[in-house]
């Protein structure tokens, strides 16, 4: 498998409601969609960079110039056995894992297509169905909240995640245990909070949510295994996790009990499956989150999930939670039970609708 020819979108998408975390509001997705050919297959990549860089330094810009100027030109020439080598052609480059993940994502789908294999088999992956969940962003009021919770139960999720900040924290976590109490919620904080918040946290541990993601700083583990010391609440480590020796050491010391796990934020599947293997040795459950991805991404998302180590619902949920506009012909759906069909056919497993991708690209480049 060789990159014959690479070409970049930048697709920018209205978000049907304004998606509101710890840091930013979010109304629009912007996402570098990369497409790569070989020999007539072609495989497709999503970049989950933010507008702005709130959740990690990149932006759909860096993954742009770095994809162009650095990332496709090293990779093109050079013909790969197994899309893992892909990651490691790569590993020169420091941090940008987002970008990495762009292209090497696409690899995977292409060099599953070539084999005329499901991604998800190239993977390892064993589930035929992934355990779904759906992420809520914060509202203007608790009742908003609550009655969009309820919603959502309706429509087939078996457990939420809602984020959380300062101010608006515990008292989401009693208003929703007192309303559902046996409702498998979770909280997401996106390193809002320093250990000095302890308290609060103490406070949300009597509403026994399964678990509260990513409460302190982003670049942090000491002061997250201080926090778990405090609380019965498992700790997930979110955007802490960069890598698997990240996970090795979050484990080891006790900052993290679960792991949300990301390609896109990792650098791409290989990372992200040294990091499911890392886990599943320590006997920590992972679970796949989401970053508000177009149909690709979570196209490709959903495949990782079915891995084995994936035990608890992730973020994945229906694509038409969050866009009107599809890129995919077989937009995901959550069914009754909570859970999604991985898609069986070659690579990610759905059509890419290229036509509409090229049609509503705000920016295109071709690296032949
Ligand atoms: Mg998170």
């Amino acid at each position: 498998m060789r990159i014959e020819r690479a070409e970049l979108f930048l697709l920018r998408l209205p978000l049907r409601r304004p998606y509101e975390t710890s840091m930013a509001v979010e109304t629009h997705e912007t996402h570098v969609i990369v497409r790569v050919e070989d020999s007539g297959a072609v495989g497709w990549g999503e970049s989950v960079a933010n507008e702005t860089p709130w959740y990690s330094g990149e932006t759909p810009s860096t993954v742009w110039v770095l994809l162009e100027e650095v990332l496709v030109p090293h990779l093109r020439g050079r013909t790969f056995a197994h899309p893992r080598e892909v990651s490691e052609a790569l590993a020169w480059v420091r941090d940008a894992r987002m970008a990495k993940a762009a292209i090497e994502m696409a690899m995977w789908d292409l060099a599953a297509k070539q084999a005329g294999v499901p991604l998800s088999a190239l993977l390892g992956g064993t589930r035929e169905r992934i355990l779904c969940g759906v992420a809520i962003g914060l509202h203007p009021t608790l009742e908003a909240l609550l009655e969009r919770i309820e919603e959502e139960l309706r429509g087939g999720y078996r457990r939420v995640k809602l984020k959380i900040k300062p101010g608006r924290d515990a008292a989401i976590a009693e208003a929703v245990r007192s309303r559902w109490p046996d409702l498998p919620f979770m909280l997401d904080a996106n390193s809002a909070y320093t250990l000095a918040d302890a308290p609060v946290f103490e406070r949300i541990d009597a509403t026994r949510p399964t678990m509260i993601e990513q409460p302190l700083a982003h670049d942090d583990m000491i002061d997250h295994a201080a926090l778990q010391a405090r609380i019965r609440t498992p700790i997930c480590l979110d955007e802490s996790i960069r890598h698997a020796d990240d996970a090795r050491k979050a484990i080891s010391i006790g900052a993290t009990k679960v792991i949300n796990i990301k390609p896109g934020r990792v650098g791409g599947h290989a990372e992200a499956v040294r990091i499911h293997d890392t886990c599943l040795a320590a006997g920590v459950p992972v679970w796949c989150g989401g970053m508000l991805e177009m149909g690709v991404g979570r196209a490709h998302n959903v495949h990782l999930a079915s891995l084995p180590g994936f035990s608890l619902p992730g973020d994945v949920a229906a694509s038409k939670r969050y866009f009107e506009t599809e890129i995919i012909g077989e937009p995901f759906e959550v069914e009754p039970g909570g859970t999604m069909k991985v898609p069986a056919g070659p690579g990610i497993g759905v059509s890419v609708l290229e036509r509409e991708i090229r049609r509503l690209a705000l920016g295109t480049a071709e690296l032949r």
